[in-house]
């Protein structure tokens, strides 16, 4: 975080210091590389990959789906296991001490593995990947937009991200791992695109392809969906996730492909629980442990009101999640981190140990304020000398027969609370005001905990703030409709799940995707039709108070170019020639290595239009008539776009360096040994290689190279006078990185109809083309 101070009083400048930071921050992106490429090296590889290879590669594609769904689910169990087992082991731990009545005791122990927790969590966010903080659904959802954010799935952000989430659970914090579990499937599936990482990537030609950012994103569409699979047990729904939240774009390939590795990721799950059994800790050998006890049958009409009254509610409180906390996260970056710039670590360390502590007092003092109930009579159950379960007797008698209803609440692991809350089992248990008092704490603590450093998840936090408030409305529907009355089919636990719909609806604004995933969670169809109008309720609640979703407000935070799917309203009556950068720094076809790397040196752009000679564009570069200089320039065209990336590989490698701007049969031969998968990156979300790190003598600073197999000849332009609202969605649509603005055009070659494309290209000209592309290759 850079040190930035609002000028003071004068609103002027405070704009204009607020856009320059902003600017700044935008640089410090660069955009993924998701446009296909068009150069004559790529389309060479192409043609010799042939109809075999391409069978190939869509081969591998389903095995790494198939590798995705087992690791994910492999990486989900072993998590779980963990922090549920630290957490059960963590309770048990102090239940000597409250079996003595040593209070004090049991709250320096249970405050201790907390701390000791939380400090796990902390240590390897801070120390060994900060990308890891926060759930990661913004970042990957970035990531998937086209935008390079810097660490977010590299092979130490996963260790990270899964090492701290059995810390931030184990530890009580208001934090869930579901979220957490998106950010794990995406890395996962990125290194496995990778083949793997550092010495231990696998090296076969046909894997190295899967490097490429448009391959990359795929893959991490489809881990994305395999972490919300194996956080839910909820195949469909994963992928429904990565369509309405995650991705920016979406192909039917990818339904079947994510709905295939999600089904690998549930059926590994259950064979896992099975195997397991009751043996593991994982609560009668189910992988998530909240689930309806009993299905409900249906609805009446009279229902719609109090749904709809939850739907507004889960609007307006889900708006204030997300508002407080940008407020705190805000006041966090922009005056906490600043204060404490010199010992950031230190700070954000003290900060999550701070909150700990925190947690632990309110999670084991409050169930004392809220006070004991009897058991019910019926109950042969209670109380339990447990953590887990109903009748928790936390500060309560044993003896006489009370438990602790807001102790089942918070001083329980999570899972267990929100079983409580959706259970139908449990109905009576909490009143009114132990509900109250339970949300108005877990509330502020959740909103305060989304933004330290910590993995964290919102799902479970949302689905008890939700949960608990819906609760609330089922008693008094209840009270005032009378629940004898036999026509009435929904309870409480019922209505728990309708409020924790509309919470996640009105703070994270999905729909389609946490209707099927609360669905799936909790075997209920036949509330779809509930759960439908209180998300559509909150989510448009929402909306009309323009705070937008939690995780857009994050990207936003970070000042991320994220491209919305929708462009802004003024955008329609700006043109493009209004905001297109000029002059452009341009390259020749032909161009002097001093020249190139000169201009890399001057300039932190990536993209560089091509021009050539108007004479040398007609001959084309496959039929040899190549002009025999440079210097028969007549009238310059653009020839397309050159990277900054391959131009640094080109340089690096000097395999087609040459003497003279001429055209060189044999020099242009030999550009043909690149392939497409040199110019990748070493990784995903990792810098890109600086023009710094190149070492060239003065001898070849003295040569010319020649650009034109490098050139992504169809690039996409667009003419001065077109609106940005239609520029802004082919950027979104297409995944461009760059655009070139050109004058109105003098002439049109040709028009284009869907019948034209349908039609497709003559084979002949095609195979002659294949023939003339094998023997460049020799
Ligand atoms: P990205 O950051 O998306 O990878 P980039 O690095 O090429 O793209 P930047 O250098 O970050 O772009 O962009 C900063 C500004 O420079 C933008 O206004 C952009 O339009 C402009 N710009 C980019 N490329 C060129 C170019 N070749 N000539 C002139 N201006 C350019």
């Amino acid at each position: 975080v850079q040190e930035f101070a609002y000028p003071p009083d004068n609103p002027y400048l405070q704009r204009k210091e607020v856009r320059k930071r902003f600017t700044q921050d935008l640089a410090q992106y660069e955009s993924l590389d998701y446009e296909i490429k068009d150069s004559d090296v790529a389309l060479a590889e192409f043609v010799t990959l042939g109809p075999k290879g391409h069978r190939l590669h869509v081969a591998i594609k389903w095995v790494f789906c198939f590798l995705i769904g087992v690791s994910m689910a492999v990486v989900a169990f072993s998590v779980n296991l963990a922090a549920v087992n630290i957490a059960a082991a963590k309770f048990h731990a102090i239940q000597t001490y409250l079996n003595d009545d040593r209070k004090g005791a049991a709250f320096v122990g249970y405050a201790g593995i907390n701390v000791a927790c939380a400090l796990v969590a902390v240590l390897v966010v801070t120390l060994v990947a900060p990308s890891a903080a926060g759930s990661g659904i913004p970042d990957v959802k970035a990531y998937l937009n086209g935008i390079n954010v810097l660490g977010v799935l590299w092979p130490r952000t996963l260790l990270a991200k899964a090492v701290g989430s059995i810390g931030a659970v184990a530890a009580g914090l208001p934090v869930g791992k579901e979220g957490p579990f998106v950010h794990i499937g995406s890395c996962i599936a990125s290194i496995l695109g990778h083949g793997g990482f550092g010495d231990w990537r696998v090296r076969w030609v046909p894997i190295q392809t899967f490097r490429s950012d448009r391959e990359q994103r795929d893959l991490v569409t489809t881990g994305a969906a395999a972490g919300v699979a194996a956080a839910f047990r909820a195949p469909v729904g994963g992928v429904l996730f990565a369509l309405e939240e995650v991705t920016s774009w979406w192909r039917a390939q990818l339904t079947w492909r994510t709905f295939f590795t999600n089904a690998v990721v549930l059926v590994t799950v259950n064979a896992f629980v099975s195997i397991c059994g009751t043996h593991c800790g994982l609560g009668g050998g189910k992988f998530i442990l909240f689930g309806i006890t009993e299905p409900s049958s249906g609805f009446l009409t009279s229902d719609l009101l109090p749904v709809c009254i939850l739907g507004v509610i889960g609007g307006l409180l889900g708006s204030l999640f997300t508002y407080l906390n940008v407020r705190v996260t805000l006041w966090r970056q922009e005056v906490l981190y600043v204060w404490a710039k010199d010992n950031l670590k230190t700070c954000k360390i003290l900060e999550v140990v701070a909150f700990a502590i925190l947690s632990s007092a309110v999670t084991f003092y409050l169930p004392y304020v809220g006070g004991c109930t009897h058991c019910p009579p019926d109950a042969t159950d209670c109380p339990q000398n447990d953590v887990i379960g109903n009748f928790i007797t936390h500060g309560c008698d044993a003896g006489k027969h009370e438990y602790s209803p807001l102790g089942s609440l918070l001083f329980t692991p999570q899972d267990n609370a929100i079983k409580n809350l959706f259970s139908t089992d449990t109905i009576g248990e909490f009143s009114i005001m132990e509900l109250l008092i339970f949300f108005c704490s877990y509330f502020p603590l959740a909103v305060l905990v989304y933004g330290i450093s910590v993995p964290s998840g919102l799902f479970i936090p949302g689905i008890l703030c939700g949960a608990s408030y819906g609760r609330i409305m089922g008693m008094l529907v209840m009270r005032y409709t009378g629940s004898t009355n036999p026509n009435v089919d929904l309870d409480e636990s019922t209505y728990a799940l309708i409020g924790a719909a509309s919470f996640l609806g009105g703070s994270m604004r999905m729909t389609v995707s946490l209707c099927v995933i609360l669905v799936e969670l909790t075997d209920q169809l036949s509330l779809i039709p509930l759960l439908m109008l209180a998300l559509i309720i909150s989510k448009s609640v929402g909306d009309l108070l323009g705070i937008p979703g939690i995780y857009d407000a994050h990207i936003k935070l970070k000042h991320v170019p994220y491209l919305h799917s929708q462009a802004e309203r003024k955008y329609r009556s700006t043109k493009i020639s209004d905001v297109a950068a000029a002059p452009v720094v341009s390259f020749d076809s032909f161009e002097s290595v001093s020249n190139i790397v000169n201009t890399l040196h001057g300039t932190t752009h990536n993209g560089f239009p091509v021009f050539q000679d108007a004479q040398m564009r007609r001959n084309g570069s496959f039929n040899g008539t190549e002009p025999a200089s440079i210097s028969s320039i007549g009238e310059k065209r653009l020839l397309g776009v050159v990277l900054r990336s391959d131009l640094l590989v080109v340089l690096q490698s000097r395999i087609n360096f040459q003497s003279a701007p001429v055209y060189d049969d044999m020099v242009r031969r030999r550009s043909y040994r690149y392939k497409d998968r040199h110019f990748y990156k070493r990784g995903a979300t990792v810098q890109s290689p600086s023009v710094d790190d190149i070492r060239l003598s003065s001898q070849d600073m003295n040569k010319w190279v020649d650009l034109t197999p490098f050139v992504n000849r169809s690039c996409y332009v667009v003419h001065e006078d077109s609106n940005l609202e239609k520029v802004y969605a082919e950027f979104r649509k297409l995944g461009l990185r760059h655009l070139c603005v050109v004058p109105k055009p003098k002439e049109v070659l040709g028009v284009i109809t869907r019948k034209d494309i349908m039609r497709g290209p003559e084979l002949e000209k095609v195979d002659e083309l294949d023939e003339e592309v094998m023997s460049w290759q020799g």
